[in-house]
């Protein structure tokens, strides 16, 4: 088994660099690096129905993988999670063709696990022994999660009003976590200077070149679901991008091996009306994101009020002709509840912002009931359990004989 990772690639100015060192961004242009692979010589020694049957996993996918050596993964079993038929929620819906990814059943309790899961594997082979993140939350309890097993130093910088669970995980995990008086990217600031004067690595969304590597293994499940087919459309809760910039990606190297054809979904963007960089940008025609002022939502994992990948996620949406939109609060925590009563999902504010954006798409008309749509719910709502609002429950008294008055 070997991967035919080859070089890494500017994807703004063209630059190559070797993958054989530790890369953040592009050196001459500030840009994104994507990992490249030497796909024609993949195309004729690799057998997409033999990965197929492999165990279960992200790992499964070695070979247009970045990682060297088998034996440098740091894996807890990320991946090949449930792509469930939205079943009844589909029914009240009118569509039965509406499927959800639940990303919330990786290790960690998000699809974080996937991109640091690569991340830290391949750190780990170039020899990299601390590394730094700014993070809602999710990135930092991964990367904890992952670099506990890697034996690595971690830094991370949170928001103040991360949730409690994300930030108890990581203490368990025993990394080094700071709150931050700001947002992430003001973290993200503070993690660049930490990075110059402590010699820490950088692993913020896009700005390293492997966690989407990580994250496009999403895009190779999907098709491998489909019968090496693409669903008509993806609704993506959009912070950083890595997930929807990972899975076009991959489908482009999924063409280029041959093992799918030229047809691909509309990739959706969603965000939140308090922090909507994105889709203003791409309501503007621009293919750059100005920052987005007094960024605010329930939803943690998108409240990134400027993303480096902006041109990389406008790209992809133009490209397959989708679309980007903006879901209010109230909206996301009536799907929050929506998603688990109707599909048995316990969705977190992000995925839940899926479904909101499913149903004006819907309503609009952008999206039919035949369009096979697949939600991504990014995360598991444990992890939010602070904004469900349970009512008190009656208490019962096994002695009183009339205890059986009081159920419903
Ligand atoms: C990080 C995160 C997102 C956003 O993912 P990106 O790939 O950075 O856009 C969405 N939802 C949850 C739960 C997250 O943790
Ligand atoms: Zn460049």
């Amino acid at each position: 088994m070997r991967s035919y990772l080859s070089y890494l690639e500017c994807t703004a100015c063209g630059e190559t660099y070797s993958a054989e060192e530790p890369h953040t961004i592009c050196p001459r242009c500030g840009k994104v690096l994507f990992a490249r692979y030497d796909l024609e010589a993949a195309k004729a020694q690799l057998d997409r129905d033999a990965l197929a049957r492999r165990p279960r996993g992200m790992w499964r996918w070695f070979e247009i993988m970045p990682v060297r050596n088998p034996d440098h993964i740091i894996t807890l079993g990320e991946g090949d999670t449930p792509l469930l038929p939205a079943g009844r929620l589909g029914e009240v819906l009118g569509s039965g063709k509406l499927w959800i990814k639940d990303e919330g059943l990786n290790p960690t309790g998000s699809f974080k696990a996937r991109g640091l899961s690569a991340a830290v594997s391949k750190a780990k082979e170039l020899g990299i022994t601390s590394m730094a993140i700014p993070s809602a939350g999710n990135a930092a309890a991964a990367l904890a999660a992952y670099g506990a097993r890697a034996g690595m130093r971690i830094y991370q910088f949170m928001p103040q009003d991360v949730p409690e669970m994300m930030r108890k995980e990581s203490h368990q995990y025993g990394a080094h976590a700071y709150l931050v008086r700001g947002l992430i990217n003001d973290a993200g600031r503070m993690v660049r200077e930490g990075t110059k004067r402590k010699g820490w690595f950088d692993v913020s969304t896009l700005r390293e070149p492997y966690r989407q590597e990580g994250k496009k293994t999403m895009g190779l499940e999907l098709a491998e679901h489909f019968g090496w087919t693409l669903p008509d459309a993806i609704i993506y809760p959009t912070g950083g991008g890595t997930g929807l910039v990972g899975m076009w990606k991959a489908f482009h190297e999924l063409e280029q091996l041959g093992w799918i054809g030229p047809k691909r979904p509309k990739m959706i963007v969603v965000q939140a009306e308090g922090c909507a960089p994105i889709v203003r940008a791409y309501q503007a025609g621009q293919r750059h994101a100005e920052l987005f002022p007094n960024a605010h939502t329930i939803a943690p994992g998108i409240r990134v009020p400027v993303a480096i990948g902006d041109y990389l996620i406008l790209d992809a949406v133009r490209a397959s002709g989708g679309t980007a939109v903006a879901v209010s609060d109230a909206e996301i925590m009536r799907d929050m509840r929506e998603m688990a009563r109707l599909a048995g999902v316990f969705a977190s504010p992000e995925g839940a912002a899926t479904l909101s954006a499913y149903k004006r798409l819907r309503a609009s008309g952008f999206l039919s009931p035949d369009d096979v749509t697949v939600l991504f719910n990014c995360g598991s709502a444990f992890k939010n359990a602070e904004l469900i609002q349970a009512p008190t429950l009656p208490v019962l008294d096994p002695n009183d004989p009339a205890w059986l008055d009081q159920v419903a």
